[in-house]
């Protein structure tokens, strides 16, 4: 009998997360969310300052590891205020994976700067050191200590590589580079809450990371986002540009530079702080998810769920199928008939490059990023799906 991908990828998810209809991702409240939720009422404190921003704060820096964290609106936010403070500017280029989230361009464009596009790697599905040494050897050059690009005359000042589905991109290797081409790293791990590189978590290895806690994403404040830094000073710009830039005093408004009104109310904070309680429990759960598909997918040919790179511990935040290169046609036929049977799944971003703001902007090569955009998809990843599976 031919085998039928599309209807043995349905088998495969049902045996492990059962028959009933099922989001991508879903967000989980079985901690203190509604306690800390009604102390944020009863104290009338919901807005701009509060206890639970601050314990919010406190409370990533030490999960993180990172010295500093700075609670801000959304991810995108921390990824425009980290460009400024590394001193992206008008007319700069800042190199990032063609294969990402729609912020991550979006928040170089702020800064009046120009996204630069870069291959992926199989592996990690997030950006190839080695093809992004060799293309940046062959097209730029150092002139006053700046990486310019010989193309366009323009400075790239700074690299943006992401933790794709939470998989840990070769980090050491891009700060190897980053050293070399004397490009600031700021790390987008927005998807990698949780993600470790040899023990040390994602986002504590550039000059900053950026985090999200969007509701799709591994713990949610509704909508939020943080700035991780090791740079003590760093830490005081990022807060007090996205406070407004306004100078402590008890009455009067003085505000020293052009500020952004980007703080985390203490409302979503303190489901922040209540989620974050939560977080080695979702963590368990996701990689217990990702063993049980691994198991139901280990007799479908064709196709295979994306593991964490040996040295790290990915957060498994969404599952993901990768389709063999020889099966990539048949990617629209999985995602209908995966939704056709209530389970929503999702194919990867297209390509940054192929959208109307982004067409003409510079890109190396991108051969990896253009077959993985045709050949990945995302299944039902929630955490607490599958537990009572056989
Ligand atoms: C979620 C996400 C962001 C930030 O998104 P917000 O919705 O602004 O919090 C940034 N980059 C990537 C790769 C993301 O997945």
């Amino acid at each position: 009998m031919p085998s039928n991908l599309p209807q043995d990828i349905v088998l495969a998810i049902k045996s492990v997360v059962g028959d009933a209809p099922l989001a991508l991702h879903e967000p989980r409240f079985n901690g203190n969310e509604w306690t800390y939720l009604k102390e944020c009422l009863d104290s009338t404190f919901v807005s701009s300052v509060g206890k639970f921003v601050d314990r919010f704060e406190d409370d990533l820096a030490n999960f993180t590891g990172a010295r500093r964290a700075v609670a801000v609106v959304n991810g995108t936010a921390a990824l425009h205020v980290s460009l400024l403070l590394a001193g992206v500017k008008s007319g700069d280029e800042v190199l990032l994976p063609a294969l990402t989230f729609i912020a991550t361009a979006n928040a170089v464009a702020y800064c009046q700067a120009t996204p630069h596009f870069v291959d992926s790697e199989d592996r990690s599905l997030g950006m190839d050191a080695v093809a992004l040494r060799d293309y940046l050897s062959g097209t730029t050059e150092m002139r006053s200590g700046q990486c310019i690009n010989r193309g366009t005359g323009c400075v790239i000042r700074a690299m943006v590589p992401m933790h794709t589905f939470g998989h840990p991109v070769d980090i050491d290797a891009l700060l190897a580079i980053a050293y070399d081409f004397h490009l600031h790293l700021i790390e987008d791990a927005a998807e990698s809450l949780g993600s470790t590189v040899a023990g040390r978590h994602t986002g504590t290895f550039g000059l900053m990371g950026t985090l999200s806690f969007n509701g799709n994403k591994t713990i949610t404040t509704g909508g939020g986002g943080a700035i991780l830094t090791n740079d003590i000073e760093l830490g005081k710009r990022a807060k007090h540009i996205t406070t407004t830039a306004k100078l402590p005093h008890r009455w009067h408004f003085v505000h020293d530079e052009v500020g952004y009104n980007y703080r985390l109310p203490n409302l979503n904070a303190a489901l922040g702080c209540a989620q974050l309680e939560q977080l080695p429990d979702f963590l368990r759960n996701k990689r217990r998810l990702f063993e049980q598909y691994q198991a139901a997918f280990a007799e479908v040919h064709g196709v295979h769920l994306v593991a964490e790179p040996a040295g790290c511990r990915s957060n498994y935040w969404l599952q993901t199928l990768l389709l063999d290169e020889s099966h990539a046609d048949q990617r629209d036929a999985v995602l209908a008939a995966t939704n056709d049977a209530g389970l929503m799944t999702r194919p990867i971003w297209a390509l940054m490059n192929r959208l109307p703001m982004y067409a003409n902007a510079p890109k190396a090569p991108l051969p990896v990023a253009e077959s993985l955009e045709q050949r990945v998809i995302n299944i039902p990843s929630s955490s607490g799906l599958g537990s009572v599976a056989p």
